[in-house]
Order: C-alpha cells, then sequence, then structure tokens
C-alpha cells in the first residue's frame, strides 16, 4: 500500500507544522522520519555536541509521539541521498513531503533528492514553515532584497496579514487513520550508535514566553545580567520545536519590539537564500581585501574570555559553558574581535557556529556581517564600539559580568589585550585604506 514520508528537519514539532498538514491532507497514509545527516555530523569537531543532544531527545519525543497517536517514525543515520535511496526502493512512496530550509547546502541535497524521487515516480514537494515571507515574497522595488532593515520592515508590516501568522491544523490531523505503521520499522539509532557521547545542558521551556516577560521585552533585552531579560526561544525557532507564527502572534499583539526582531531573522534568512556566498565571503566586494591581522594568540584569548574586557569575556565564558549568549554580549564580542582585534568575521562565525546552540548559518553570518561591515544590510565600516560603554550602558551594576568573570577586579583578571582608542584608530585606517583601494 502506498504511503506518504514527512521528513522532518529545521521543524521538529507535530503542532503547526506546514508540511506535516499538507502530508497528512494528502490522501495517503503518512510515515514521517528524520536523518541524522551524516554530511553534517561527520563535520563537526567534537562528539560531544550539545546540539547532536538537544536533536537527539526531540527525535525520540517525536518518535513516542507519532506510536502513539498510531504510526512508526523512522530515524537513520546516514547520508539522505542513499536513505532516499533505500525507502524509495523499498516502499511504495506515492511523495515526499519536508518544510522548506534555505541554507546553500540544504537547496543543493534538496534538488538531489527531488531527482532521485522523480527517477522512483514520487514527487516531492516542500512547504514554507520556518518564516512568514521567504524567498523572492518580499523584495525591495529594484525587484531585489531591501538592503536596509528599515525599509524591509515596513514592506513586511504592511505585507502581514492575519492568515499569514494563522497555526497549520497538523496536531489535530495526526490521527492513526492518516498515518502508517510499518510492521519492519528499524530501531532507532541511539546517540552511541552514532558516536556521540550526551551533553547536559540547559535548554530554556519550549512553550511561548510569559505575557510579563514579552510586554516588557524593549526594556530588559538589553541587560543581560537581568534574570530573563530576552525571550530564550532562539534554539527553539532554530530547530522548530516551537512555531515562529505563534510567537510572531505573541509579539505582535504585545510588543512591536519583539516583532521587529523576529523579522530581522525572516530578513537574514530571505538574504541568505538570495546570496549563498555570503556565507563564506563578504558582500561587499570594497571589503573583499581587507588585510586582518588574525593574530592566532589574541584569538585564544577572545576564545576564552580572556581579553581584559569583561562584557566581552563573560559573553565569551557564558558561550563556552552553556552554548548561548545575549545579544548585546554577542555584539560586543563580535564587534572587538573584527575592529579591535582586526580578525576575519570569518574566524569568530565559525567558532560561534561550534559553538552556539541556537547556531543558525543565515542568522549568524548576516550578524557577523553587519557588525564587520561588509554584509548585504551593515553597520558602517567605520563604526568602533568601546565595549567599555557597552558595559556601563547594559550592565551598570555588573551584575552580568560577577556572573561569568567572578575575579573582576581583582589581580587575577588579565589587563585589556588592547588599548580601546589605539585599536579603533587602527581599525578605522586598516578598513578605510581597504575599502578605499577596492572603491
Ligand atoms: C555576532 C552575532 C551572531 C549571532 N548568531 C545567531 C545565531 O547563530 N542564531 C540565532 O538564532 N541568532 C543569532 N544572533 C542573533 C541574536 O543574538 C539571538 O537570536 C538572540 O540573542 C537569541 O536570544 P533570545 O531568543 O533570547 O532573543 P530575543 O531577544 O528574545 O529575540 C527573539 C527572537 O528574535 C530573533 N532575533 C533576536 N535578535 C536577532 C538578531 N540580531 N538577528 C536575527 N534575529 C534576531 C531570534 O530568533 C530570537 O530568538 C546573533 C547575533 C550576533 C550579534
Amino acid at each position: 500500500m502506498k504511503f506518504v514520508l514527512f521528513w522532518h528537519r529545521r521543524d521538529l514539532r507535530v503542532h503547526d507544522n506546514a508540511g506535516l498538514t499538507a502530508a497528512l491532507q494528502s490522501g495517503y497514509p503518512v510515515v514521517p522520519l528524520f536523518i541524522y545527516d551524516r554530511e553534517i555530523l561527520d563535520l563537526l569537531p567534537s562528539r560531544r555536541d550539545a546540539r547532536v543532544t538537544f536533536i537527539y531527545d526531540q527525535v525520540e519525543r517525536l518518535g513516542q509521539e507519532t506510536q502513539a497517536a498510531g504510526g512508526s517514525f523512522l530515524a537513520f543515520y546516514g547520508r539522505p541521498l542513499e536513505v532516499f535511496e533505500q525507502l524509495l526502493s523499498q516502499h511504495e512512496v506515492a511523495a515526499i513531503y519536508t518544510n522548506e530550509d534555505y541554507e546553500p547546502y540544504a537547496a543543493e541535497r534538496d534538488g538531489a533528492i527531488t531527482a532521485l524521487a522523480r527517477q522512483h515516480g514520487a514527487e516531492f514537494h516542500a512547504f514554507k514553515d520556518q518564516v512568514i515571507f521567504a524567498k523572492n515574497e518580499l523584495l525591495g522595488k529594484s525587484g531585489k532584497p531591501a538592503r536596509t532593515f528599515g525599509s524591509y520592515r515596513k514592506a513586511w508590516l504592511e505585507k502581514v496579514q492575519d492568515v499569514d501568522l494563522q497555526p497549520h491544523p497538523s496536531a489535530q490531523l495526526f490521527r492513526a487513520e492518516n498515518l502508517r505503521a510499518l510492521p519492519d520499522a528499524p530501531a532507532r539509532p541511539t546517540l552511541a550508535d552514532m558516536g556521540f557521547e550526551r551533553c547536559e545542558q540547559f535548554v530554556p521551556a519550549n512553550e511561548l514566553p510569559t505575557e510579563a516577560l514579552v510586554r516588557d521585552y524593549h526594556k530588559t533585552r538589553d541587560r543581560p545580567g537581568l534574570v530573563n531579560s530576552s525571550t530564550r526561544r532562539s534554539v527553539h525557532l532554530r530547530f522548530g520545536t516551537l512555531s515562529v507564527r505563534a510567537l510572531m502572534r505573541q509579539a505582535r499583539e504585545l510588543n512591536p519590539k519583539l516583532l521587529a526582531e523576529l523579522v530581522w531573522r525572516d530578513y537574514f534568512m530571505m538574504l541568505l537564500w538570495h546570496y549563498p556566498g555570503t556565507a563564506t565571503e563578504s558582500f561587499d566586494p570594497r571589503l573583499r581585501q581587507v588585510p586582518y591581522r588574525n593574530n592566532e594568540d589574541e584569538f585564544a584569548a577572545w576564545c576564552a574570555g580572556q581579553t581584559g574586557y569583561p562584557l566581552v569575556d563573560a559573553g565569551m565564558r557564558e558561550l563556552n559553558a552553556t552554548g548561548y549568549m545575549p545579544n548585546r554580549a554577542r555584539i560586543t564580542a563580535a564587534g572587538f574581535l573584527v575592529k579591535h582585534l582586526l580578525i576575519d568575521w570569518r574566524w569568530g562565525d565559525g567558532y560561534f557556529a561550534d559553538k552556539l546552540l541556537d547556531y543558525d548559518m543565515s542568522q549568524n553570518v548576516g550578524n557577523w556581517q553587519w557588525m564587520a561591515g561588509t554584509g548585504v544590510v551593515a553597520a558602517p565600516w567605520f563604526r568602533v564600539y568601546s565595549p567599555q560603554s557597552q558595559l556601563e550602558s547594559y550592565d551598570p551594576d555588573l551584575a552580568y559580568v560577577k556572573q561569568w568573570v567572578p575575579e573582576y577586579g581583582t589581580a587575577a583578571y588579565p589587563a585589556p589585550i588592547v588599548d580601546h582608542k589605539f585599536a579603533r584608530q587602527r581599525a578605522i585606517d586598516t578598513l578605510r585604506t581597504a575599502y578605499r583601494a577596492e572603491s
């Protein structure tokens, strides 16, 4: 008997899932699946990876939910093309359903799976689920993506309708009559089967933030020393354990500043889809030949949170310990790396990619290129934040610094590795020379 596959990727939930809804309404019973992709996992620097543990727990939860509803949930450790080749050869699969993924690797992979499915007489359907507007849905007047966030946000707010934020009824449709139980479903791989160790970590609740937090968000978001200063939902948006539409609805009702931050997320995802080359190269051709200093000792001090600038160090130490860093600390640490130390933004991007639990290529690259002044949308290259002023403005009582840099203020804390005034001038001179040479 024919069935359809629903391939979970960045949407590890049953509720409010666009592609899963379409699969459940296809007229065929559905078998959901997840692939632990060796193309990605084999490149990880460590076999103790917090994200792999997080994904594993979510996949196991999905497996249990599917079994409880009367279906089978498949999980494989392998390469997507090989996994699908096997599934399409062994079973009568009418179609593969999934949700769109806008990263360059994903676009290539999905193209290959579409072609493979066709060879087997199956269709491949991908749905928009993780953003509100994708690809070419919201371009500027020139027919290209807007080059300022202000104009993108204005167009986004004008375009969005209630229907764009409506939940999809996948949870209601997720019933035995719409699912297929496979008697010979293979056992799902464990972390140990895949050669990974479990990481114990703090993961914020997978539910909407409280109304009080959202109402005060614009006042608290830039104060990393406060408890609940921001939503901490980035990891759930990254893996789709929370629906972005639900968070958008809440933000639209209660706090325009939070809505604007979520619109940034849409914007960066659209930009990466349009400009996949920015994943590895500066968008602005005038800043592709910057003679970055790339001093390895200074990079190591930055990574370890030993720069002598407390807000930078607190952020980096929190990142190393937990896989999270508040936005204000990310801004300060990233600005310090690319401007004060004149280290290539790609080094910082790579370090964050290894450490962040919420790592998302589009958001990370977009923000790093913003800080470096090199992006499609970017802060002016000559803007150099003072890490001391950032500290005074955003952690005035040192609550955040005391939490992560307990030796601050004692002889044990290192002196600044570079003088701010000197480094600021050096950055401006270096970038100006590079900019003018290429203009
Ligand atoms: C150098 C640098 C690298 C970053 N890398 C990532 C990354 O890999 N993954 C990631 O999700 N975010 C990244 N961000 C954006 C931002 O710092 C995090 O989304 C935010 O800190 C997550 O915490 P939160 O959920 O409490 O955010 P909140 O302040 O509660 O915001 C709610 C949501 O809005 C979105 N958002 C908030 N700020 C931004 C922003 N600056 N850009 C885009 N979306 C935003 C996120 O989805 C976030 O979860 C980066 C920022 C910088 C400066």
